[in-house]
């Protein structure tokens, strides 16, 4: 299977918005929605990726400065599986982007302005970019690979976050292995098994030519009788696996399957405060799959830094 692929390929639902679609509010006092503006691509941080100041107000907390993020592509076709909802039934993307009146089921290829990407290259923290954190990458490879080139000549290596949207051609994943990008490919025992074979087959040849990837498994805190425990565990028995548990709310279409007892509220990105709106089994998983590295969303102090760093697992 190659080219775009269609929701109903990866065994999805069909999608809920229209893509012409430039507005889905039917008060017009309401802020309009809209898609992703076009703008050129930059480095930024997020929640997850610099240590903020609670005290600060929000909005003053200075997010954006630091971090090590660039979307070259911002949203995802994604984004319309389970009803609107995402992928794993709670997209956190998706969901940041609402906030934002962000139509995020329409990817939106950005700019590769060079001059202007070069000057926040030159003093970045650190020697990777990771590339996938608003959208999915997959939408646009050539872009991606394009930018990724750039990066190269500041020796900074990317690091693709992507659900294989798009599974890239030949060409380009060799053009991925000579600069030597690891691509992480989030896979989930949720997922249609179509788009689990996408995933896993996409990386496997990535490894054949010569590239490093990533299986981001999001794991989730299945019932004792779940039969997709089978599917979760063999995923994480896979090489070359990172774990990250899943943050889902109440209404997620799978909250049935979950056993909520070993779950914990999350804290509010906002107010730094502890709340159910959010929940997580982040302490129960990594005990079980305590063998592999976890992703343990504190950028700033991980060890593994999207096992960039880690520099030695069957590579
Ligand atoms: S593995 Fe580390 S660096 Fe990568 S997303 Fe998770 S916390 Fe951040």
């Amino acid at each position: 299977m190659e080219g775009h692929l269609t929701l109903e390929q990866f065994g999805y639902t069909i999608p809920t918005l229209d893509s012409a679609s430039v507005s889905i509010d039917s008060n017009p006092v309401d802020r309009l929605w809209e898609p992703y503006k076009i703008l050129p691509i930059q480095v930024t941080g997020t929640i997850k990726s610099v240590q903020i100041d609670p005290s600060r107000a929000w909005g003053r907390r200075e997010v954006r400065k630091g971090g090590n993020h660039l979307d070259t592509v911002k949203g995802c076709r994604g984004g319309s599986a389970f009803g609107g909802r995402g992928c794993f039934g709670d997209c956190y993307a998706k969901e940041a982007s609402r906030r934002f009146h962000r139509l995020f089921d329409i990817p939106r290829s950005m700019i590769l302005n060079e001059k202007r990407l070069g000057r926040q290259l030159e003093p970045l923290i650190g020697n990777c970019v990771r590339n996938g954190v608003k959208g999915d990458p997959s939408e646009d490879w050539e872009l991606g690979i394009k930018t990724m080139e750039f990066c190269d000549q500041y020796d900074i290596t990317t690091i693709f976050l992507t659900r294989v949207g798009e599974i890239p051609s030949e060409q380009q994943f060799t053009q991925m292995a000579m600069s030597e990008a690891i691509i992480h490919g989030s896979v989930s025992a949720l997922d249609p098994t179509e788009h689990i074979d996408i995933i896993l087959d996409a990386l496997e040849r990535y490894e054949e030519l010569g590239g490093r990837s990533v299986r981001r498994v999001i794991t989730v805190p299945l019932r004792e009788d779940s039969p997709l425990w089978d599917t979760q565990d063999e995923l994480m028995d896979l090489s070359n696996v990172l774990h990250q548990p899943l943050r889902f709310r109440g209404a997620n279409p799978f909250a049935d399957q979950f056993d909520l007892s070993v779950c914990e509220g999350v804290k509010s990105n906002t107010t730094g405060k502890v709340t159910n709106r959010w929940r997580s089994a982040k302490k129960f998983l990594t005990r079980r799959y305590s063998h592999t590295a976890g992703c343990i969303t504190n950028c700033w102090d991980c060890g593994h830094h999207c096992m960039f760093k880690l520099g030695g697992v069957n590579w």
